[in-house]
């Protein structure tokens, strides 16, 4: 057939394929971009939060800073004993020293029992009494704790506004409390200094106590203040280090949150700033969402364009495969056109040289078509030639091929094929056109015809394609001028060798079907000439064509398929005797019968030996079945195994017959259930005569013994080689020394002089 090259634009599906591998590639490069751009999202909101946290932190560092300057002079001053300094003085100090925070706070001084002393706000004396304050009462407790701060608290003055306080210890000369200097700082500064931080929609602001305990937080709400963060899950992460940065979920708001956050300088407070992950994706989001969609449509243009461009190829690749069926076959016919033929031909002619082997060119031609055209038109002629080429394809097996040359000219060319191939098919084509073509189904005509074949076979009728065609074609002529409807072959020799034939086989079949056939039998002698076994062996006696040979007619009988029909026919028979003779008396212990591969390829054989011996009242071990090695080696050794198991398990023995003329393969003897082995007679003979055949016939032995096999001599003809064969161990012999096969009433006189003997 015509070639095509196998490329890209030949495999429509290829298209797809790459259209497929473009998206995916181009989907995962964008699904890599996109998850880059999140991760620089999430970085990018780091930086910012923690540049933020430290920008408070600084701020509020600084404030703090302030405050303890302001309350160290107040501290000073008055720890300092000078008494000469009025009360007014010290309170012109202590109001110096606010001066600085006064937008934030105040700064006050107590005496032992809470009373404030000095309050930055008013030179008036004051009422205020701050015993409650936690900040009071803890360096009235402790002396040691320095400067400390207070939890949140209303002022005492009207404000909307929680306060925290810083104090520190007063003490006198000799360390006795004296009372406390307390800075106070409003909150609201540090909600202000929150507010204009750009934190997005959902962003915090945290100032806590190392505690836990919220200063202030954005988003602001009042009752936050005061509450304790202890329990929370960001908490823990901001005791373990003076600064750091990570993503937890608020126990606020229960929001995730990027939180940064900073010790504030040595103070016990700290920053946390919380960027919500929900806004720092948010830009990345919309982004993300529009870049897909660009590439799905991407994506989709890709996969559209891809079907298009592969159904446009496939569409011209069908046109190419047309043209291509114009180019090399027939419209009419779909045959193989002249052009293919020649092609072929030529192929199989270079095959053929190479293996040195045979091959057939066949040339058929219609009988008498040109009058079927004239006289029934075109339309008629055209049906004829159309179901002509049907039978035609219908004759032609396996790798062999069938062109139409034109008109009513076609050409078969058979590979690996010999005279007897050659007729077969010939023969085969010619039965086919028997049959009466019915055409025109409505006008119900039939038309008879006939065939000429003319038959050349490479490399005896020529060495060229052209010279065999030609040839061919001659010998067509002949099979035309001979009266028609036949086949003819080039050579002369094979014409006669190939009738010779297909003589044989018409009148095989012929005797079959007649029960013309003989069975002969042979004896198996054992050692000390007592009688083994009988061999079936069938003859064929035809009166026209005489006596002829059973190596002859048992090859034509497996090349046309009667093989089976006969060995049938011959194990019915070789049954049927054995079951006569000890009827009368002659005991023959066991009958050999020759099958082949063919046989055990039947599925009920293994049946129908069992039903055979059977009705003819046997047992199964009275039966041996020959088979060469050929058999093991069939291709469909898989069912003829089955049967030669079912047949083991009978209790039929199985023989291999000529066993050292084939592949005598000591593995297959293993795998298959055989029980004997024939020496092929090719060896018997040559015992005495050549030292190697006789080191042949003894491995061949060696062979049997080993494998626990009987060995049967076939062939035996003299005493020197029965001798030297039962010198080596074989037991049973047959052949001409005993006798040759005997017909059924000679063989039981044999076998009763024998026994009498
Ligand atoms: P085989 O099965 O090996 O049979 C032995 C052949 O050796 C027989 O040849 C027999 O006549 C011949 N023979 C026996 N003793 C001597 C002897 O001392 N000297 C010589 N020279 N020949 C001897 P036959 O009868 O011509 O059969 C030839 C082959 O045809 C058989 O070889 C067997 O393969 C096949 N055959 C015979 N009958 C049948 C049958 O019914 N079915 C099948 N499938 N094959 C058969
Ligand atoms: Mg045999
Ligand atoms: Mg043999």
């Amino acid at each position: 057939m015509a070639r095509t090259r196998i490329s890209f634009l030949t495999k429509p599906a290829l298209f797809l394929l790459a259209g497929l591998c473009i998206t995916v590639a181009t989907t995962g490069v964008v699904a890599v971009a996109l998850y880059q751009m999140r991760l620089d999202a999430m970085a990018q909101a780091r930086d910012m939060a923690e540049n933020l946290a430290i920008s408070l932190e600084k701020e509020t560092e600084r404030t703090l800073d302030i405050y303890q300057i302001a309350m160290r002079n107040v501290l000073t001053n008055l720890e300092t004993p000078s008494p000469e300094l009025a009360p007014e003085t010290r309170q012109l100090l202590a109001f110096n020293a606010a001066g600085t925070i006064s937008d934030l706070g105040v700064i006050i001084a107590t005496d032992t029992s809470g009373k404030v002393v000095l309050d930055s706000r008013s030179m008036q004396p004051s009422t205020i009494d701050v015993s409650r304050r936690d900040y009071f009462l803890v360096h009235q407790q402790s002396p040691d704790v320095g400067l400390y701060f207070s939890k949140p608290f209303m002022p005492i003055t009207k404000s909307d506004y929680h306060s925290i306080a810083m104090s520190r210890r007063l003490a006198d000369a000799n360390g006795r409390f004296e009372g406390v200097v307390a800075g106070t700082l409003s909150l609201r500064y540090f909600r202000h200094l929150f507010e204009d931080s750009i934190l997005g929609d959902h962003g915090s602001l945290t100032l806590i106590r190392t505690d836990g305990i919220i200063l202030m937080r954005r988003p602001f709400k009042p009752g936050d203040i005061g509450r304790s963060l202890a329990d929370g899950k960001a908490y823990p992460l901001m005791t373990r280090a003076d600064h750091g940065t990570f993503v937890r979920r608020s126990s606020m708001d229960n929001k995730d949150r990027l939180f940064s956050f900073k010790r504030i300088g040595r103070y016990p407070m700290i920053i946390a700033v919380g960027l919500s992950v929900q806004d720092i994706y948010a830009g990345w989001r919309k982004r993300a969402i529009a870049i897909g969609a660009v590439t799905a449509v991407l994506d989709v243009l890709i996969i559209m364009l891809c079907l298009m461009f592969s159904a446009q190829l496939q569409r011209r690749l069908a046109m190419e495969r047309q043209l291509q069926k114009l180019a090399w076959f027939d419209t009419l016919t779909s045959l193989p056109n002249r052009r293919l033929v020649n092609r072929e031909a030529r192929g199989i002619l270079a095959d053929a040289r190479r293996q040195s082997s045979q091959f057939a060119i066949l040339f058929v031609d219609l009988d008498r078509f040109k009058r079927i055209n004239d006289t029934q038109g075109h339309a008629i002629g055209d049906e004829v030639l159309s179901e002509v080429a049907q039978r035609l394809r219908r004759c032609i097996q396996g790798e062999d091929m069938i062109g139409r040359l034109g008109g009513d000219e076609f050409v078969a060319v058979l590979r690996q094929c010999d005279v007897h191939k050659a007729a077969h098919v010939a023969d085969r084509i010619l039965q086919a056109m028997q049959q009466p073509i019915a055409v025109n189904a409505g006008r119900d005509v039939s038309i008879a015809l006939g065939v000429s074949i003319g038959i050349a076979l490479y490399p005896h009728d020529g060495r060229s394609v052209d010279t065999l065609l030609r040839n061919a074609d001659m010998a067509m002529y002949r099979a035309k001028n001979a009266g028609r409807n036949q086949m003819h072959f080039y050579a002369a020799e094979y014409e006669y060798e190939a009738k010779e034939h297909l003589e044989l086989e018409i009148a095989l079949q012929q005797a079959l079907r007649e029960g013309a056939l003989q069975v002969a039998y042979q004896p198996k002698v054992g050692a000390w000439g007592i009688l083994h076994g009988a061999e079936a062996l069938v003859r064929w006696h035809d009166q026209k064509l005489g006596t002829i040979a059973p190596d002859r007619f048992v090859a034509i009988a497996e090349e046309s398929g009667l093989i089976t029909e006969l060995d049938t026919w011959v194990l019915e028979q070789a049954c049927s005797q054995l079951a006569a003779w000890r009827a009368v008396g002659v005991d023959v212990p066991n009958i050999s019968v020759n099958v082949c591969a063919a046989d055990f390829k039947r599925a009920d054989f293994a049946d129908f030996v069992a039903r055979t011996l059977q009705t003819h009242g046997l047992r199964p071990s009275d039966l041996t079945l020959e088979m060469t090695e050929r058999v093991m080696f069939d291709e469909s050794t898989d069912d003829i195994r089955a049967t030669l198991e079912a047949l083991h398990a009978q209790g039929v023995t199985l023989s291999i017959d000529d066993f050292g003329t084939g592949y005598s393969s000591l593995s297959y003897l293993q795998r298959f259930p055989v029980r004997e082995l024939k020496i092929d007679k090719s060896f018997v003979m040559s015992i005495g005569t050549s030292a190697m055949a006789e080191s042949l016939t003894q491995t061949v032995m060696n062979i049997g013994q080993a494998l626990k096999l009987s060995i049967v001599a076939e062939g035996v003809e003299t005493v020197a080689q029965r001798d030297f064969l039962s010198r080596h161990g074989c037991r049973i012999y047959q052949g001409y020394l005993y006798s040759p096969p005997l017909a059924p009433q000679d063989f039981a006189q044999w076998a009763k002089a024998r026994g009498r003997a």
